[in-house]
C-alpha cells in the first residue's frame, strides 16, 4: 500500500485518540509545562517543543537504555538524547570519573589543562587516524572552528555542504538546492548574518557531477559533510561516492571535513575507520562525552603544521577559535572514561548486532504490509523512511517526510513505552539496549500499523 493511499481520516482519528491517551497518562508533565511560563516557548531549549504528543514528557531519571518520566512511565529509549547518550544514560565509568573530578579532586572550569585531555587526543587519533585534536563543547562549535581554520589556511571564502545536511547551527550550512536547481537559504533559517549563497556552495549527496561543478569555481575552502546523511532520515553513500568526493576535493585544492557526530554509530572509529575514509579534518561531539557536553575536531599533520606556522592568526585569544569552557576538566574526564571503558570495540559489536535485529524486524513488518518504505542502518543507528527505494539525496529524503504519519507513530509508541527520536524515525542502540527491547518495539510498531492499515 503506498503511503499516500493511507486513509488520512483514519490516521487523524487515531492520532487524536493517542494524544488524548497521552494527556490522560501525563498530568504531571502537563502541569510542569504549564508552570514553565518563564521559559521561551515553555521549554529550556526551543527544539524540545518538537513533540508528537502535544507537549514533552518531563525527565525524572534515566539509566542505560531506560528513561522514566515524572508521571512514572518508563521508556525504552531509542532516542538516547539524539546520540548524546549513545553510551547509555549515566554510564558508571563516566559517573565515577566526573564525580572523582568534581568532588574528589575538584575543579570544573580551570583554564589549565588536565592530563586526561592528552589521553583523549591519543585515543581519538588511534581510532580516527588524524593526529592533532582540539576541543569544543558542542559539535556545532567544532564545525564552526574547523571551518574558520580552513578558510584561514586556504584563503578561500566558501564552504560547500550537501543539500539538507545538518551540522548544528553553523551559518554556512543552512543552504539547500532549490526546486529550480539553484542554491538558496534553507527554509526557516533564523536571522542569517548575510546571504548564505555568498558564503556557501551546495551539492546533492551522491552527486559527484554537481560537486565537481561547484568545486570548479575554485573558491571552496572545505567540503563539510557527513559520510552518510543522518539528519534527513539516513541517506547512505552509493558505491564510489565517498572516494569520488575525496578525489575531487584533492583535485580542486579543497579540504574535506567529515562530521562524525552521528556516523560515529558506524563503529569505534566512526565511518572513517569502518569505511576506510581519509578526510583532512574530523569533527565530532555528543556521544564521546557519555552525556557530558564535549565537541572535538581532529586535523591532519599537514594542516596542523600549516596552522601553527601562521603568525598572523590569533589562535590563542580572540581570533574566533576556542571558548572558555572548551576542554574543561569535567568534559575531558567524561570523554576519557567513555572512550576507554564504555564505547569500546566490544560495545560497538554488540550494539550493531542489536541494531541489525532492529532493522531486520522493521523490514519484515514493512514487507508484511507491503508498504513502500525503506530502512537504512549505520552501525548502531537505524531509520525507516516513507519511500522505497531509499532516497539517494537529501532533497529526495526531505520530499518523503510525512509529519502526520510520524506524529501518529511516535505518539502510539510513546504511549506504549517506546521513545523514538523526534524529527524523524531514528532508533539508536546503546550498550544496554537488548534484543528484547527491540522485540517490544516491533510488537508495538506492528500493532500501530495494524490499527492504521487493516
Ligand atoms: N553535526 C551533526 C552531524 C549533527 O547531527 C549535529 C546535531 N544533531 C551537530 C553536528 C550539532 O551538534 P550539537 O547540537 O550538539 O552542537
Amino acid at each position: 500500500m503506498p503511503t499516500d493511499s493511507i486513509d488520512r481520516a483514519r490516521l487523524q482519528q487515531l492520532t487524536a485518540r493517542e494524544r488524548a491517551a497521552f494527556a490522560d497518562r501525563h498530568p504531571r508533565s502537563a502541569a510542569a509545562y504549564a508552570r514553565a511560563g518563564n521559559l521561551f516557548g515553555r521549554v529550556p531549549m526551543t527544539w524540545m517543543n518538537k513533540s508528537a504528543a502535544g507537549y514533552p514528557v518531563y525527565l525524572d531519571r534515566a539509566r542505560g537504555a531506560r528513561l522514566t518520566d515524572i508521571d512514572g512511565h518508563e521508556y525504552m529509549d531509542f532516542c538516547l538524547g539524539d546520540t548524546a547518550a549513545m553510551a547509555g544514560h549515566s554510564p558508571a565509568p563516566v559517573v565515577e570519573a566526573v564525580t572523582r573530578r568534581l568532588s574528589g579532586l575538584g575543579g570544573a572550569s580551570t583554564m589549565v589543562p588536565t592530563e586526561d585531555a592528552a589521553l583523549v587526543g591519543a585515543e581519538l587519533s588511534r581510532r580516527f587516524g588524524l593526529p592533532a585534536w582540539s576541543f569544543a563543547l558542542t559539535a556545532t562549535d567544532a564545525n564552526r572552528w574547523a571551518v574558520r581554520l580552513l578558510r584561514a589556511v586556504t584563503g578561500r571564502s566558501r564552504i560547500l555542504v550537501n543539500s539538507y545536511c545538518y551540522h548544528g547551527s553553523v551559518d554556512e550550512s543552512l543552504i539547500v538546492v532549490g526546486p529550480d536547481g539553484r542554491p538558496r537559504s534553507r527554509e526557516g533559517n533564523v536571522g542569517a548574518p548575510g546571504d548564505v549563497t555568498l558564503t556557501s556552495r551546495v551539492a546533492e549527496f551522491n552527486d559527484l557531477d554537481g560537486l565537481a561543478r561547484e568545486l570548479a569555481h575554485g573558491d571552496v575552502a572545505a567540503v563539510l559533510m557527513e559520510p552518510a546523511l543522518t539528519n534527513i532520515g539516513i541517506v547512505l553513500p552509493e558505491p564510489g561516492y565517498l572516494a569520488g568526493v575525496r578525489a575531487l576535493t584533492r583535485e580542486h585544492g579543497t579540504y574535506l571535513i567529515n562530521d562524525e557526530t552521528h556516523t560515529f554509530s558506524a563503529g569505534p572509529g566512526g565511518a572513517t575507520a569502518a569505511w576506510a575514509l581519509d578526510p583532512d579534518v574530523i569533527t565530532i561531539g555528543k556521544a564521546i562525552g557519555g552525556g557530558v557536553p564535549v565537541g572535538a575536531y581532529g586535523l591532519s599533520a599537514e594542516l596542523a603544521a600549516r596552522l601553527t606556522g601562521r603568525t598572523d592568526l590569533d589562535l590563542i585569544d580572540m581570533g574566533g577559535v576556542g571558548g572558555t569552557l572548551a576542554g574543561n576538566p569535567v568534559s575531558m574526564a567524561a570523554t576519557r572514561a567513555t572512550l576507554e571503558e564504555v564505547l569500546t570495540e566490544a560495545a560497538f559489536a554488540a550494539m550493531i548486532e542489536v541494531a541489525t535485529a532492529f532493522a531486520d524486524g522493521v523490514r519484515k513488518t514493512i514487507a508484511e504490509y507491503a508498504l513502500p518504505w525503506s530502512v537504512a542502518q549505520v552501525g548502531a543507528r537505524v531509520e525507516y523512511r516513507f519511500a522505497a527505494p531509499a532516497p539517494r539525496t537529501g532533497t529526495e529524503s526531505a520530499a518523503c517526510a510525512d509529519a502526520e504519519l510520524e506524529d501518529f507513530l511516535h505518539t502510539y509508541l510513546l504511549n506504549r513505552g517506546v521513545l523514538l527520536t523526534p524529527f524523524h524515525n531514528m532508533a539508536l542502540m546503546c550498550p544496554q539496549t537488548t534484543t528484547d527491547d527491540v522485540a517490544r518495539h516491533h510488537e508495538v510498531f506492528a500493532a500501530a500499523l495494524g490499527e492504521l492499515l487493516t
